[in-house]
């Protein structure tokens, strides 16, 4: 075979993000913890930005040291910490390419309307959909001049559903829909791509603690994948924080060049498939 059909020769695949510069927010834990890792092994270099400080710098230090991984405080939430974020990642690596606005919570599990508490919702609100305003915000004023760029938001099936979370959780996560795509409107023309990504239940920090008592038996990873693969439509696989990260890591990749203003459902079918539906049953 010709080099040019593509050698199928080589052991491992070609890195994906040779030479990009990326800034991962809430990464390190969770999902955001798994699209650090996964960048760094298709070369780019990364800065974490979190507020664990303790656990962000081992992290880095895992990761090799200081040379491609920078670990930055940042509440994303405060507009003046995302800012400081961009700037170090700038000043350390020379550029920004990707920004990958993680950081989430999901609040407290409220959902009687009546007894909502507005200073929980403002919380929610700050971090999940402010906090992308903060990042876009500061992304794009590296990205416009250099006429390229992804932004990458995590937001989830509660993007297009409700019933999946805590009501000020799904208004954020819709909100975060509607903003890519009038960024992805804005930005487009500067070659600037602006996409979302939509999981179905992850096991993580964020995730796990909401596991229904009734379904807790001893191995909290096994129940939970359990329970939630109970729930899903696609059957015999389970969604671990790694598979997130893959359809981030193609966001970022120049093999999306022409994708933007996408909400990229990450949820094996859940959002699109009637649950009540029995045509296909034998
Ligand atoms: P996680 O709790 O495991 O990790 C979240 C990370 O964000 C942690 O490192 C935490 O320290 C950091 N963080 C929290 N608040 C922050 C703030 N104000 N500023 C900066 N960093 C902050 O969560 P996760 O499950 O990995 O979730 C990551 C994203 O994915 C969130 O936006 C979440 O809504 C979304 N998501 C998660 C799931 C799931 O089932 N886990 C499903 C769909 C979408």
């Amino acid at each position: 075979m010709s080099a040019a059909a593509g050698s199928a020769s080589s052991s491992s695949p070609a890195p994906r993000l040779e030479s990009k510069v990326a800034l991962v927010t809430g990464g390190v834990l969770g999902i955001g913890e798994a699209i650090v890792r996964l960048f760094r092994e298709h070369g780019a270099k990364v800065c974490i930005a979190d507020i664990q400080d303790e656990a962000g710098q081992k992290l880095r230090d895992s990761l090799g040291g200081d040379q491609d991984v920078l670990f930055v405080h940042c509440d994303v939430s405060v507009e003046e910490d995302v800012s400081q974020a961009v700037n170090a990642t700038v000043e350390k690596f020379g550029t920004l390419d990707i920004m990958v606005n993680n950081a989430g919570i999901t609040g407290q599990k409220i959902t009687d309307i009546r007894n909502i508490d507005f200073d929980e919702v403002r919380k929610v609100i700050d971090i999940n959909l402010v906090g992308v305003f903060h990042g876009m915000k500061h992304a794009a004023r590296i990205m416009i001049p250099n006429k390229k760029g992804s932004i990458i938001s995590l937001a989830s099936v509660s993007s297009v559903i409700g019933g999946m979370g805590p009501h000020s959780y799904t208004a954020t996560k819709h909100a975060v829909v509607g903003l890519t795509k009038n960024v992805a409107g804005e930005l487009g023309k500067h070659g600037i791509r602006v996409n979302c990504v939509s999981p179905y239940a992850v096991p993580t920090g964020l995730s796990m603690p909401h596991l229904p008592q009734g379904e807790r038996k001893d191995d909290a990873l096994k129940d939970f994948l359990a329970f939630v693969g109970g729930e899903a439509n696609l059957k015999g696989v389970d969604l671990l924080p790694k598979d997130v990260a893959q359809a981030v890591l193609y966001l970022a990749s120049d093999e999306a060049k022409y994708i933007s203003a996408l909400n990229l459902m990450v949820d094996g079918g859940f959002t699109s498939v009637n649950p009540n539906l029995r045509a296909f049953e034998d």
